[in-house]
C-alpha cells in the first residue's frame, strides 16, 4: 500500500512531467518521441540535483575542509540518469509515474548516450572515486577534458573490429553546465626572455598562441544524501573571433584556421590503453587541462583566503592520476612564481606539499616520455622550469644524498633528450602509490626502486575499488533487494556489512532465491545476446566471461585457445560428459594495435566454427559482444558465473572488473596478479580458482631466460593441434592467424600463454567439477558477495584520505 504522501508525490511528478514534455518537445505526451521523453525526465532530475548542487557549493565555501582535486585525462562516468534518480531516492516514484503514464522506463533510460570519456579501468576508477566521495560527503572534485568525441564505437563486421566515431553530444547533453564566465586562457608556443623589473628578474612571454579553455561542470551526486560535487571538463575554443580578426588584421582565413586548430585540442580522446602516444596534440591536451584547472583552483583559493597562498597545501590536495597530468608540478611552479610573485623555494614547498601521484602500470610501453624539443617548442616556459627542477634535484642528490653521476642520471627527469613523466611526477609530489599490494611492491622493488631507496616514506599502496551503487545496487536490483531483506540497508554505505550474509550460508530458501536471481540475470543477458548477435545461448550453462580492453597482457588469447581446445576434445569424443559453457567476450582494441585486433578476429572465427557445428550440440557457445562500455558492463557483470582475470602475473596493476564480478557473485578464475591476490585473501582459497606462474616466476624468466615456448609445444600434443589450426585453414574464409602463431612460437610467447596453458586447463576442469555441486557453488558465490566489502571505492577513497591526503 502506498502512503498518501507517496501517492501525492507520484501525482505531482506526473503533472510536472507532462508539462516538461511540452516544454522540451512542443508536443503533447501522446505524440512525444522516446528521445523527448528522456530529455524531459533528465531535465526534471537535473533541476532537483542542481538545487542540491548550489547548496553544497555554498556550504563548502564556509567550512574549512581540505578539498581534493583529481586531475585525470579520463573520466569514464557511464550513463547518469538512473544514478541520479536512485541517488535522489526517486526510483519508486519515477517507475510508478512512468508506468501510469503508459511509458516504458527502461526504453527511456536507454535513450541516454554513454559518454566514452575514457578508455577503461583508469578512467572508470576516477568516476568511482568521485561517486564514493560524494556519497561519503567529502569535498572532492574532478578535473579533466571535455572531449567532443569520446572513445570510438566498436562494430564487428566479418569478425573484425571496425571503428565508428562517437558523437555523444549529437542530441545535446542534459547533465552539464557550460560556464563561459569561468573560462581561462592557456598559452602555447612563443618566446621567453628575461627582463629586469624593479631590480628583479622576470620572464616575459611573447608571441604565444592563446587558446580559450571553457569549463563544463557535471554534478556528481552522493547516494541518499544531499552532497553534490563537481566534475569539471575543459573544452578548447578560439578566443573571441572578433578579437582575433582584428588581431590578424582582417585575415578571415587565418581566423578560421585558428578556430579549428584551437578546437582540435579537445576533439578526440586518444583511444590507447596502456600505451603512450608521443603525439604533439596529446601533449597539448595534457598541458591544456592542467593549466586551466590549476589556474581556476588557485584563483578561487585566493578569493576565499584573503589573497594569501601560505596554507594552500593544508587546504588543497592536487592528485595526479597516472602521468598524463604530471605537468601539474612545473605549471604550479609557473603560476606561483610568474603570476603570483613567489620565490622558487616558497613555490616549491607549496607545490610539493600539494601534489600526490598514483602510478597505474608498469608496462614499459605505457610510461610516458616526451622529446625535449617538442616540449621546448610547445610550452617553452614549462620546459625551463622542468630543467631547473631537474637541476636542483640532481644537485640535492649530489650534495645531500652523496650519489655519483651515474646514479643521478638514472634518476634524472630528463634522459636521452626526453622528459620522463613518471620521474617528473615523483620528484614534484610528496606521495607516490600503486593500486594494489603486489603492484606497489613492484614499484618499490623494481620500477621506481632508485626513488624508493631515497624517499621510502613517500611510497604507499592503496588498492583500487569500485562503487557498489553503480555495480551492484543499481545494476542488480534483485540481488540488492534480497540482501536488504536479509541484512538491512546499512551495507549500502558500509559494504563490509555484507559479511552478515554468511548467516544465510545454510539457509535453503535464501540459497534458492540467490541462485534464481543469478539465473534471471543470465536470462536478461541471453536476450541481449540474441538481439545483438543472433546467437541463442543456454542460461543454464556456465557463463564464463572476460570483458575488458583487448591486450596481450590480459591474455584473451589464452581463453580463446582454451575454447578451441575444448572444441577439439568434443569433436574427438562427442559422447563425453560435458558441462555446457557459454564463453562471453567483449572489449575494444586500440585502433593501431594490430595484434589485439587479430585476437578479436580469432575469437569471432572460433565462435563461427563452434557455434555452427552440429556435432557440438550447443554445448559450447562463444559470443563476442560489440562495443563494450560501462552500460554493457552493467548487464554483463550480474550475469557471470566465472570472472576471467587471467593476466600474466605482474602485469595487471590491479584490475577492477574482478571486483565488479565478485560483488555480483561470480567466482574468480585468475592468476595471482593485481587485486586478484587480495580477492584470494578476502574469500579464502576455497572460494577462488587460481592457476599459473607467479609474478616472481615471470620476472625470473624475463631476467634469466629459461623459458622456451617451442619446448612446451613439442611436449604437448593438444597445443600442437591448436597451433596448427591457427594456420591450416580451419577457419575457412576468416583466414589464418599467422601473426598469432608466430608470436607464440617464433617470438617465444612474451606473455607466457603456452607456459600457463596446462595450468589453466586444470583450473577450468576444477571449475567443472565444482559447478556440478550446486550447494558448493552457491557457497562460493555467497562468499564472494559477502567478502567484497574491502573492494568498495568508499574504502579506497577513505584510505587515500588517511594515508595520502591526510584529511582525516
Ligand atoms: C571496470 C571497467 C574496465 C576495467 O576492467 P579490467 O578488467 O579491470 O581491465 C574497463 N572498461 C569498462 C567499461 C569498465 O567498466
Amino acid at each position: 500500500m502506498k502512503s498518501p504522501t507517496q501517492l501525492k508525490e507520484i501525482e505531482d511528478f506526473k503533472s510536472a512531467y507532462i508539462k516538461k514534455i511540452e516544454e522540451v518537445s512542443g508536443e503533447y505526451l501522446a505524440l512525444s518521441s522516446h528521445l523527448n521523453q528522456y530529455q524531459a525526465l533528465a531535465e526534471i532530475v537535473m533541476e532537483k540535483v542542481a538545487t542540491q548542487w548550489a547548496k553544497t557549493s555554498a556550504q563548502y565555501d564556509t567550512i574549512p575542509h581540505k578539498r581534493v582535486y583529481l586531475f585525470s585525462i579520463e573520466f569514464l562516468i557511464g550513463r547518469l540518469l538512473k544514478s541520479y534518480v536512485n541517488s535522489l531516492n526517486w526510483e519508486e516514484t519515477v517507475k510508478i509515474a512512468m508506468h501510469e503514464l503508459g511509458l516504458d522506463y527502461q526504453t527511456i533510460l536507454d535513450q541516454e548516450t554513454d559518454p566514452g570519456l575514457g578508455n577503461g579501468g583508469l578512467g572508470r576508477l576516477m568516476a568511482c572515486f568521485l561517486e564514493s566521495a560524494a556519497t561519503l560527503g567529502l569535498p572532492f572534485h574532478g578535473n579533466g577534458i571535455h572531449y567532443k568525441h569520446g572513445l570510438f564505437e566498436q562494430k564487428i563486421i566479418n569478425g573484425e573490429q571496425v571503428e565508428v566515431s562517437d558523437n555523444w553530444l549529437r542530441n545535446g547533453y542534459p547533465f552539464e553546465i557550460r560556464k563561459p564566465n569561468e573560462s581561462v586562457i592557456v598559452k602555447f608556443y612563443g618566446d621567453i626572455h628575461y627582463e629586469k623589473v624593479n631590480g628583479a628578474l622576470t620572464f616575459v612571454y611573447e608571441n604565444y598562441e592563446p587558446i580559450l579553455a571553457v569549463p563544463y561542470d557535471l554534478p556528481v551526486k552522493g547516494y541518499h544524501n544531499s552532497t553534490v560535487n563537481s566534475l569539471r571538463l575543459w573544452s578548447a575554443e578560439p578566443l573571441d573571433e572578433f578579437d582575433l580578426l582584428s588581431f590578424n588584421k582582417g585575415q578571415f582565413i587565418d581566423a578560421v584556421r585558428h578556430k579549428s586548430e584551437a578546437e582540435a585540442i579537445t576533439q578526440i580522446l586518444y583511444p590507447n590503453d596502456n600505451e603512450a602516444g608521443g603525439k604533439l596534440l596529446r601533449l597539448k591536451q595534457e598541458y591544456f587541462f592542467v593549466c586551466a584547472g590549476l589556474k581556476r583552483i588557485i584563483s578561487r583559493f585566493k578569493r576565499f583566503n584573503q589573497n594569501c597562498l601560505d596554507d594552500f597545501s593544508e587546504k588543497i590536495a592536487i592528485h595526479i592520476n597516472d602521468t598524463h597530468p604530471a605537468l601539474c608540478g612545473p605549471e604550479m611552479m609557473r603560476i606561483l612564481m610568474d603570476d603570483e610573485g613567489l620565490s622558487w623555494n616558497d613555490a616549491w614547498k607549496i607545490t610539493q606539499n600539494s601534489l600526490t601521484f598514483t602510478n597505474h602500470t608498469v608496462l614499459p610501453e605505457a610510461l610516458e616520455k616526451w622529446p625535449v624539443e617538442m616540449m621546448k617548442f610547445l610550452i617553452p616556459r614549462i620546459y625551463m622550469i622542468i630543467e631547473e627542477i631537474n637541476r636542483q634535484f640532481g644537485e640535492s642528490l649530489r650534495l645531500k644524498a652523496g650519489l655519483n653521476e651515474l646514479q643521478i642520471s638514472a634518476l634524472s627527469i630528463i634522459q636521452d633528450n626526453q622528459i620522463n613523466m613518471a620521474n617528473l611526477a615523483i620528484v614534484c609530489s610528496h606521495s607516490v602509490n600503486g593500486v594494489a599490494e603486489l603492484h606497489s611492491k613492484i614499484l618499490k622493488e623494481e620500477t621506481f626502486n632508485g626513488y624508493y631507496k631515497l624517499f621510502p616514506e613517500r611510497f604507499h599502496s592503496v588498492t583500487n575499488g569500485v562503487t557498489p551503487r553503480r555495480f551492484l545496487i543499481n545494476c542488480n536490483t534483485n540481488l540488492r533487494d534480497l540482501i536488504t531483506e536479509s541484512i538491512g540497508t546499512e551495507w549500502i554505505k558500509n559494504l563490509y556489512d555484507l559479511e552478515n550474509l554468511m548467516r544465510f550460508k545454510n539457509d535453503l530458501a535464501f540459497a534458492k532465491r540467490f541462485c534464481q536471481i543469478k539465473l534471471d540475470n543470465k536470462i536478461r543477458l541471453s536476450h541481449y545476446i540474441k538481439q545483438q548477435n543472433q546467437i541463442v545461448v543456454n542460461p543454464e550453462s556456465i557463463f564464463d566471461i572476460q570483458v575488458k580492453r583487448i591486450h596481450e597482457y590480459k591474455r584473451q588469447l589464452l581463453n580463446a585457445l582454451h575454447v578451441l581446445h575444448l572444441y577439439n576434445c568434443l569433436k574427438a569424443n562427442p559422447n563425453q560428459e560435458f558441462i555446457p559453457r557459454t564463453f562471453i567476450f567483449a572489449g575494444k582494441a586500440a585502433p593501431g594495435y594490430y595484434f589485439a585486433k587479430e585476437i578479436i578476429k580469432l575469437i569471432n572465427a572460433i565462435a563461427e566454427l563452434v557455434n555452427n557445428d552440429p556435432a557440438i550440440h550447443d554445448r559450447i557457445k562463444v559470443v563476442f559482444l560489440a562495443n563494450f562500455n560501462v552500460s554493457l558492463g552493467e548487464i554483463i557483470y550480474p550475469a557471470a558465473n566465472i570472472s576471467e582475470q587471467i593476466s600474466t602475473a605482474g602485469k595487471e596493476a590491479s584490475g577492477t572488473s574482478n571486483m565488479k564480478f565478485m560483488m555480483n557473485g561470480a567466482i574468480t578464475l585468475g592468476t595471482m596478479d593485481g587485486a586478484n591476490i587480495e580477492i584470494y585473501e578476502a574469500v579464502g582459497k576455497e572460494n577462488i580458482v587460481t592457476f599459473g606462474l607467479s609474478s616472481d616466476e615471470v620476472t625470473h624468466y624475463e631476467k634469466q631466460g629459461g623459458y622456451s615456448s617451442i619446448e612446451v609445444y613439442e611436449s604437448n600434443e593438444h597445443i600442437q593441434k591448436i597451433m596448427h589450426q591457427l594456420i591450416d585453414g580451419t577457419f575457412g574464409h576468416l583466414g589464418n592467424f599467422q601473426s598469432i602463431y608466430d608470436s607464440l612460437l617464433l617470438y617465444n610467447d612474451t606473455y607466457f600463454i603456452l607456459k600457463d596453458f596446462d595450468s589453466y586447463l586444470g583450473a577450468q576442469k576444477r571449475i567443472n567439477s565444482i559447478f556440478q555441486d550446486k550447494t558448493k557453488w552457491f557457497n562460493m558465490a555467497l562468499h564472494n558477495v559477502a567478502y567484497s566489502g574491502r573492494f568498495s571505492s568508499d574504502r579506497a577513497v577513505l584510505d587515500y584520505q588517511k594515508k595520502i591526503w591526510k584529511t582525516i
